[in-house]
């Protein structure tokens, strides 16, 4: 147990004192999640079956790292440990008792895309107006409501969602949320917040199952536990209920997910819930530098809620934290850039050591640009994943209908890609008749004879015979195979490879990865389930997070949201810009702007040795060049620790009064103090001062632009193409805009420019 060694006295005492209730709330860096992983060898060591030890982390490579890091201390036996995200470990859980819940166990997990498109449809079937009932909205609405567990049923008769949904104007929310969870029990689909909140209800209403799993679960382990929502606490609280053997780690100051519905009330409750508690303080950190971990501390001194405690480290004071200040946001890429070019030659480091965090996913563009430009190797997480691009979704798609022919939304995706004649009038058709018959799409398919007459009868009985035939390629084949057959047999591995242009081939080669990634899955001797299913469900619950891949050598671009429990040499963190970071929308309040800057203290936190903050005095935001203010941020951090650069050149635009008062050029400590008088200025300042640079504005071709790319709409501002759509007679793109969310345009009417 020489692990024993490498921890101090409070993390010792955490890792050994393995019976009953344990909150260990600490630090940023002090060694909870080291605490916790070790603590699950040692409970291994002493004879506990790794079967019953439950350990539930944010993302799946959290899980992974961890279980690595065990199986060096205990050995192979450590794959046998039930460790993920809530996600994967419930949807296992519930696969295996879904028929209690009246599902199948083939059942689909819908993505947010998925849920999107039926409630879209909901929306539309219902005559609602989509400017009102916004899609997105009413899925957050929805989803706060399972997460708090309540159920279309709870949420018609609760009188405060039936106040504020009349208030809002959509009074017909608590409808939507019924025909939603309706249609999703239909089609075998369970989405996110279902998997937790069905597992609520599974635990809930069958004892004999409840009791089954407190027996099996002996020690249930929680990893940043701050950031749990109420649904999930209650599934543990359950778990753990008998024999109460609960850890849970975390730390106050980094939740930073209430707009999912974390809960910090449940680190408040925990004391309550647990009166035999034990806790544990951890209060050196390990990671920083004093400088940034006293830093963080002065910042985070800003917020008034929060428990009391004092971070510390024995780590040399290291260097101080740079401040680079811009003229413009292309200014402060190559900044950044030329900064990591310097620091990895002069400090021999690699490109790993760095990263690069912003406030959106935005940021990214003109930061990869630099990059590129200075031959620097960079990987982005989170933003579109590999599994998120439309090939790949058609392709999982297909292996999602064949294996739960109930998927509506699968089917609605394949049914005529590649082209089949039968277009969107007969989807509708054959939607209609399912609903009047109270059967699923694939059952009125089947029968196509019964309720159609003419060509369509044809197109549908090939498209079944089609699927029917892969169906039984899946049952008696094994994974690699019968997914190959799918790619094969209906046509999409030929209208891709058909494709020649440049997009076209990465399009081939991807759907090609996606076969690999099967092949990889069906060979991997770690994996005893290899059935389709069990890849499809993996691949559904793959988090931005995980995206990653790790096998080169270069700089990693993430939001700070993504950043969680990570940590790196060198951390720049881009855009320190009022109504950026903070956020305009996160300045409504006191407690959203104490998130904001518990974000902020997240993001000081990831770096060991070096800091460096940035900001720029001019920035493109929805396409339009506007002046910034350094953000009031900046002015928190203790300027003992700071080290302000010089500006290197001023924009023509600027005054000299404006670049020079105040600390940060034009920001101005009066303001810092009330949220308002800045979203005023805000918006004061952007109408007077906007530069619109829209001169140079030329339409792009349509016919040039591609998924992937980053376009300018004159009225909409900068987004990125999501998908280009050819089913109907237009050509069509779905963009995702920064500020005015996604849209789909005809692209002969658009006017994008790439960028
Ligand atoms: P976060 O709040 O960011 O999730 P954390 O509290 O989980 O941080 P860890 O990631 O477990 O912290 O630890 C931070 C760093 O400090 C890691 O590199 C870890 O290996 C190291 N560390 C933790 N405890 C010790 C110790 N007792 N001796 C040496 N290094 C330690
Ligand atoms: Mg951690």
């Amino acid at each position: 147990m020489d692990y024993l060694n490498s921890l101090n006295e409070p993390q010792r005492e955490a890792v050994v004192n393995a019976e009953g209730p344990m909150m260990i709330i600490a630090g940023a860096g002090s060694g909870k999640t080291r605490v916790l992983t070790y603590k699950i060898a040692y409970l291994m060591e002493k004879g506990v079956e790794p079967f019953n030890i439950l350990a539930l982390t944010f993302t799946n490579k959290a899980a992974r790292e961890m279980r690595e890091r065990i199986e060096s201390v205990v050995g192979t036996e450590a794959r046998n440990l039930w460790m993920g995200t809530f996600h994967s470990i419930f949807a296992r859980i519930l696969r295996y008792e879904a028929d209690k819940l009246g599902y199948q166990s083939n059942f689909t997990i819908y993505d947010s895309d998925d849920s999107k498109s039926v409630i879209k449809s909901i929306i539309k079937e219902y005559k609602l107006d989509d400017k009102i009932y916004k899609p997105n909205g009413v899925l957050a609405r929805i989803s706060n409501a399972k997460n708090n567990l309540i159920s279309w049923r709870g949420y018609a008769n609760n009188s405060e969602y039936k106040l504020e949904d009349e208030a809002s104007g959509r009074p017909k929310i608590a409808d939507i949320f019924k025909e939603y969870a309706l249609r999703c029990f239909k089609a075998n689909a369970m989405d996110f917040d279902d998997l937790l909140y069905n597992t609520n209800v599974l635990l809930h209403k069958f004892p004999d199952v409840l009791n089954k799993y407190q027996q099996k679960f002996q020690y249930v382990m929680i990893d940043e536990f701050q950031d749990t929502n109420v649904s999930q606490y209650s599934i543990t609280k359950k778990l753990a209920a008998v024999r109460q053997n609960i850890c849970v780690v975390g730390d106050d100051a980094q939740s930073i997910y209430a707009f999912r519905g974390a809960n910090i009330q449940n680190i408040l409750n925990f004391e309550k819930d647990y009166p035999d508690l034990k806790v544990i303080k951890l209060e050196q950190n390990y990671r920083s530098s004093q400088n940034i971990v006293e830093a963080a501390n002065s910042v985070i001194k800003h917020n008034q809620a929060q428990l009391k405690k004092n971070v510390w480290t024995s780590n040399d004071d290291g260097r101080l934290i740079d401040v680079i200040r811009a003229t413009s946001d292309s200014e402060e890429a190559k900044l950044i850039a030329t900064s990591i070019f310097e620091e990895r030659m002069n400090n021999n480091l690699n490109c790993e050591d760095f990263a690069i965090l912003y406030r959106t996913n935005s940021q990214s563009r003109s930061i990869e640009e630099s990059l590129r430009k200075m031959n620097i190797p960079y990987r982005i997480i989170g933003g579109l994943s590999f599994y998120q691009r439309k090939e790949i979704k058609d392709m999982v798609a297909y292996l999602r209908f064949v294996i739960n022919p109930a998927d509506t939304e699968a089917l609605k995706r394949i049914i005529n890609y590649p082209k089949r004649a039968i277009g969107p009038t007969s989807v509708d058709k054959i939607l209609v008749k399912a609903s009047q018959e109270n059967t699923t799409p694939w059952q009125i398919i089947l029968n196509a004879r019964r309720y159609f007459t003419g060509r369509l009868t044809t197109q549908l009985e090939n498209f079944a015979n089609m699927v029917q035939a892969f169906m039984l390629d899946v049952k008696n084949k094994d994974a690699f195979t019968a997914a190959t057959s799918v790619a094969k047999g209906s046509g999409l591995l030929r209208e891709l490879y058909d494709d020649k242009t440049v997009e076209g081939r990465v399009r081939y080669e991807n759907l090609q990865e996606l076969l690999n990634a099967v092949k990889a899955f069906v060979d991997d001797p770690e994996k005893e389930d290899k059935s389709l299913e069990t890849f499809l469900q993996e691949v559904s619950l793959i988090t931005s997070q995980d995206q990653s891949k790790e096998d080169s050598d270069a700089v990693t671009l993430m939001t700070i949201h993504m950043s969680k429990g990570l940590e790196y040499k060198h951390v720049y963190i881009a855009g320190m810009e009022e109504n950026l970071f903070p956020s305009q929308m996160m300045l409504e309040s006191r407690a959203d702007l104490e998130e904001e800057r518990r974000l902020f203290y997240v993001a000081i936190t990831r770096a060991m040795s070096k800091l460096t903050l940035s900001y720029a005095l001019q920035r493109y935001r929805f396409g339009k060049l506007i002046m910034c203010e350094p953000s009031r941020f900046l002015s928190e951090v203790d300027s003992k620790f700071l080290n302000v650069q010089k500006p290197v050149r001023r924009p023509s635009s600027f005054s000299e009064g404006q670049a020079t008062s105040g600390r940060f050029g034009s920001f101005s400590k009066t303001e810092s103090k009330s949220p308002t008088t800045n979203r005023n200025t805000f918006t004061s300042f952007s109408k007077k001062k906007d530069i619109p640079n829209l001169e140079n504005f030329t339409p792009s071709n349509p016919a040039e632009l591609r998924q992937g790319q980053n376009v300018l709409h004159k009225k909409f501002g900068k987004g990125t193409i999501t998908a280009i759509l050819e089913d109907g007679s237009d050509k069509r793109a779905k963009v995702n805009f920064d500020s005015e969310g996604e849209k789909t345009l005809i692209l002969a009417f658009a006017k994008l420019m790439i960028m």
